[in-house]
């Protein structure tokens, strides 16, 4: 099987490849930008392997991409190439417009084109799975859960600009019968996240005795995601999903942005004792401007229909993810040195 992977140099592109290659067996072909978000070093494990090879460019890039399609020859697209951070999006709406909307329609547009002339057998196996996001779906408060069926009302230029493009994916299928199926997910967590979100933000603030901001009072609440038992539901969704279709991914580990926090220190405590207890580090922040207070996604359809099941509690995980960090120096260094130190964004102090 061979699958272009968009996105594939980021965070749960690169977890995705590297399940793919290693333990799929499938040939895959990285089609990532590599913008800030981008690393090749998320890849190195799968360089020597003759399954994998990358191309450098740009989604919105309509001739890059024709000629990828062409050359690779496909039987899916997995599309994570995004714009992801909120904060960014509050700073700056730009780059989220133009790739996150104009990306994925120019990516939809190549695939439809490329898809009409397979021969049948092989048009008829074709996928398109678009990944996204819960944020989609808009703010919780204190119950209920995200289905398929909650109506879209996202908050933040990023959450706007993945709703649009979810839209595009299911137009796509509706207008010209493409094989799209679309994916929305919690927050995701674990090795190779770079180093602005939350969590990998907390560890390597705490590893080197910083502040760990924590925005508000903490109190929002986030549903947390393993990225491995991500990467194994994409290609669930993918190889077993109804066309059309939408599955929410979520692993049912909702906790408190604090919590998060302090169950990262309480790792930290036992691993990397300091001088005193790392939750001393905890400093409350401005809150995010349209802060979404809850996400919690039921993933039945998923569980039910397909079988999956998150493998990792956010314990679990988080044990993982800290170790992980402690040991793999080396690919975090490089990104807080040269590209992001750990300074605030998306505060609007600047907006008017
Ligand atoms: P990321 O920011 O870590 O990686 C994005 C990747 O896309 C990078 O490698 C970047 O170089 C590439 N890219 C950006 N613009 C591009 C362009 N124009 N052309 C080609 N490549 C481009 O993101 P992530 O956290 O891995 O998220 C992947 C996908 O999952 C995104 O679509 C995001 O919206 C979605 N998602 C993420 C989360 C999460 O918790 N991280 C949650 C829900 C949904």
């Amino acid at each position: 099987m061979r699958i272009l992977v968009t996105g594939g140099a980021g965070f749960i592109g690169s977890a995705l490849v590297r399940y793919l290659v290693n333990e799929v067996g499938a040939e895959v072909l990285t089609f990532d930008k590599l913008t800030y978000a981008g690393n090749l070093a998320s890849l190195k494990c799968v360089e020597p392997s003759a399954n994998h090879r990358f191309v450098r460019a740009d989604i919105c890039d309509a001739r890059a991409v024709t000629s990828a399609l062409e050359a690779f020859q496909p039987d899916r697209i997995y599309h994570l190439a995004a714009e992801s951070h909120v904060d960014r999006s509050i700073d700056g709406a730009a780059d989220f417009i133009t790739t996150n909307i104009v990306g994925t329609y120019t990516l939809l547009d190549c695939a439809r084109r490329y898809w009409l002339v397979l021969e049948a057998a092989r048009k008829t196996a074709f996928r398109f799975l678009h990944v996204s996001t819960d944020e989609v779906y808009g703010s919780l408060g204190e119950t209920g859960h995200f289905s398929e069926e909650t109506p879209y009302d996202p908050s933040s230029p990023y959450s706007a600009s993945k709703a649009a493009s979810d839209h595009l994916v299911m137009a796509w299928h509706r207008t010209y019968g493409f094989p799209g199926l679309v994916s929305n997910c919690s927050n995701n967590y674990g090795p190779y996240h770079f180093p602005e979100k939350l969590i990998p933000l907390t560890i390597l603030n705490a590893l080197h005795g910083r502040p760990l901001p924590v925005y508000g009072t903490g109190s929002n609440i986030r549903d947390w995601l393993y990225v491995d038992d991500h990467a194994r539901a994409l290609h669930l969704i993918a190889s077993r999903g109804r066309l059309g279709a939408t599955y929410n991914v979520g692993g049912r580990n909702e906790r408190r942005n604090i919590e998060a926090v302090k169950t990262i220190c309480g790792v930290l405590d036992r691993l990397r004792p300091g001088p005193e207890p790392h939750d001393r580090l905890i400093t409350y922040v401005t809150d995010r401007p349209g802060h979404d207070f809850r996400y919690a996604i039921d993933a039945s359809r998923l569980e039910g229909e397909l079988g999956w099941q998150a493998r990792e509690t956010f314990e679990t995980g988080i044990e993982k993810t800290v170790t992980w960090y402690i040991e793999n120096e080396w690919w975090w260094r490089p990104l807080r040195e040269k590209v992001y130190a750990g300074e605030r964004l998306g505060t609007t102090v600047d907006a008017a």
